[in-house]
C-alpha cells in the first residue's frame, strides 16, 4: 500500500522535459565561465563545451530537476570521462626496474614529487632508487639527497660535474643490479622551455628508455599549462602527469588542459610541501573542483539516482522481514534522497509532518551514516549486529570514516531501533521515516 502511494507521488513529481538548445543557454554560459575561472585553457574550454552541448541535446531530464541543472550534471559526467574516469596507477614492469623519468620546468616540484613518489611506492611494497641528474643548480643534488635521507630511500648521484645522461644510465644500471623495483630519475628544469633542456631530456630518455615520462605541472600555472604540455608531449612524449600545488587556491583547470592536449592521464596531485603530500588523481573530485558547483551537483546527483520501483518493492519486502541490513539502509535512504523534492514527497504521504530544519538535519545525518557505512566490510554491512559486539570493528570503522567510536555505536543502535520500527510498520503501525528519526 505504501508502495502504491510512493508510486503515485513519484509520478506527480516526475518531469517530462528534454534538454534543448533553448533551455540550456544560461547553463552553457555558466559552465563556460566556471571552466575559464578554473583556468582551463581557452581553446580547451571551447572544444569541451561544444562537444558536451552536442551530446546533451535531447537527453531526458530527470524528475524534479530543471533542464539547465541536468545539463550541468551531463557536463560533470563528461568532464569525468574526459579526465579518464578512474585513477591510472603508475606503470610497473617485469623484469624490474620500472623506470620513471621526471620532466617539467624548474620550480614546478619535480624533485619534491620524485621523493613523494618513492614514498608512495614503498607503501605499495615497491622499493625505489632516486637518481639526481640536475647538475646545474648547486643545491639541487643536495636537495634530493636530503629528501632521500628523510624517507630512507637511496639516492644515486655522481656530483655536479658529471654528464646527466651518464648519471641516468648508471643510476638505472645500479637499480637493475641491486634488484630495486623502480628507479625515479629527477631532472633539471629551466624557468622557461629552452631547447638545450629539451635536447638533454630527449637524450636521457633515449638512453634509459623509461616506462613512464611524467610531466610535473604546477597547477597554479593556469592557462600556460596547455602550451607547456603541448611542447613537452611533442618533443619528449609523456605518459602521464603530476599536478602539483593543488593545495593552493587553484580550481585545477590545468588538469583538464593537460589531459585534453596530451591525451595522457594525470596520475597524482601534489597537495603540499611535505613528502607525504601526494594523492592519487581522481577525475570525479577534479571535475567537481573545476566546476566549483558543489551544490548544483549534489542536487542533480540526488535526482538522478532514479528510483526504481521494482527495487523499492523488493526493499519493502526485506524491510518487513528481519533481513534489513546496512546495504538496504543505504539504498533506501539514497532512494529517498533521489526524489528531487524530498519534502514534497513526504508531505504527500499520509501521517508525515516534516519541516525544513528536520529535512536539513536529516541530510547531515545521512552524510554521517554514509561515511560510516562506507567504512564497513561487506560482512558488517550485512550483519550489523557483528559491529555491536566488537570494539575492534567499531574502532576500525570510526577511524576509517573520521567519526568517533561513540558515533559508530550510536549508528548501530539507531539502526537496530529503526529495524524494529520497520518491522512494526509491517504490522500496520507507522514509524519514523528512515533517515529521519534518530539519525
Ligand atoms: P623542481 O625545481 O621542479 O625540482 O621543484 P622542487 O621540487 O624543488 O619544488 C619547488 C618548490 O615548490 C619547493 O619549495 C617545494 O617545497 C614546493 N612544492 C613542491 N610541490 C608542492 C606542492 O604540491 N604544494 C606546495 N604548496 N608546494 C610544493
Ligand atoms: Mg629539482
Amino acid at each position: 500500500e505504501i508502495t502504491e502511494k510512493f508510486e503515485a507521488a513519484w509520478k506527480k513529481l516526475r518531469g517530462q522535459d528534454k534538454i534543448s538548445d533553448s533551455n540550456i543557454q544560461s547553463a552553457i554560459r555558466e559552465v563556460r565561465r566556471a571552466l575559464l575561472e578554473a583556468d582551463v585553457n581557452l581553446q580547451v574550454v571551447k572544444e569541451v563545451v561544444e562537444q558536451i552541448s552536442k551530446k546533451a541535446l535531447g537527453t531526458e531530464v530527470v524528475a524534479g530537476v530543471r533542464p539547465d541543472q541536468q545539463f550541468i550534471k551531463v557536463v560533470y559526467d563528461e568532464l569525468v570521462k574526459l579526465m579518464g574516469e578512474a585513477n591510472q596507477p603508475l606503470a610497473e614492469v617485469e623484469p624490474t626496474p620500472t623506470i620513471i623519468l621526471m620532466a617539467g620546468l624548474q620550480g614546478t616540484g619535480k624533485t619534491t614529487a620524485s621523493a613523494k613518489l618513492a614514498l608512495h611506492l614503498r607503501k605499495l611494497d615497491r622499493s625505489a632508487l632516486l637518481v639526481a641528474t640536475d647538475v646545474y643548480r648547486p643545491a639541487a643534488i643536495d636537495q634530493l639527497v636530503t629528501l632521500g635521507k628523510q624517507i630512507d630511500i637511496p639516492v644515486f648521484e655522481l656530483g655536479s660535474d658529471a654528464d646527466p645522461v651518464e648519471i641516468a644510465r648508471q643510476g638505472v644500471a645500479q637499480a637493475r643490479a641491486q634488484g630495486i623495483n623502480t628507479v625515479i630519475v629527477d631532472t633539471a628544469g629551466r624557468l622557461q622551455i629552452d631547447q638545450n633542456m629539451m635536447a638533454e631530456l630527449a637524450r636521457i630518455k633515449q638512453e634509459i628508455q623509461p616506462n613512464e615520462v611524467l610531466l610535473v605541472v604546477d597547477a597554479m600555472t593556469g592557462q600556460e599549462a596547455a602550451n607547456l604540455t603541448r611542447t613537452f608531449h611533442e618533443q619528449i612524449g609523456i605518459t602521464g602527469a603530476i599536478l602539483t600545488k593543488m593545495d593552493g587556491d587553484t580550481r585545477g583547470g590545468a588538469a583538464l588542459s593537460v589531459r585534453q592536449i596530451s591525451g595522457q592521464p594525470i596520475k597524482f596531485i601534489g597537495v603540499g610541501e611535505k613528502v607525504e603530500a601526494l594523492q592519487p588523481f581522481y577525475p570525479e573530485r577534479m571535475a567537481s573542483r573545476i566546476l566549483g558547483m558543489g551544490d548544483v551537483l549534489t542536487l542533480v546527483e540526488k535526482a538522478q539516482e532514479e528510483i526504481n520501483l521494482a527495487d523499492a518493492e523488493k526493499l519493502q519486502e526485506k524491510i518487513l522481514s528481519a533481513k534489513f541490513d546496512f546495504d538496504d539502509f543505504l539504498k533506501n535512504t539514497r532512494m529517498m534522497k533521489s526524489m528531487g523534492s524530498f519534502g514534497g514527497l513526504l508531505k504527500m504521504l499520509p501521517g508525515m509532518k516534516v519541516n525544513d530544519a528536520q529535512l536539513q538535519q536529516a541530510e547531515v545525518q545521512l552524510k554521517r551514516c554514509e561515511a560510516m557505512i562506507s567504512s564497513m566490510t561487506k560482512q558488517e554491512r550485512q550483519d550489523p549486529d557483528l559491529i555491536g559486539k566488537s570494539p575492534g570493528r567499531k574502532q576500525r570503522i570510526a577511524k576509517g570514516s573520521g567519526y568517533t567510536n561513540q558515533d559508530v555505536t550510536k549508528l548501530v543502535a539507531d539502526f537496530q531501533k529503526m529495524r524494529t520500527l520497520m518491522q512494526q510498520m509491517g504490522q500496520g503501525k507507522m514509524p519514523n521515516m528512515p533517515g529521519m528519526g534518530g539519525f
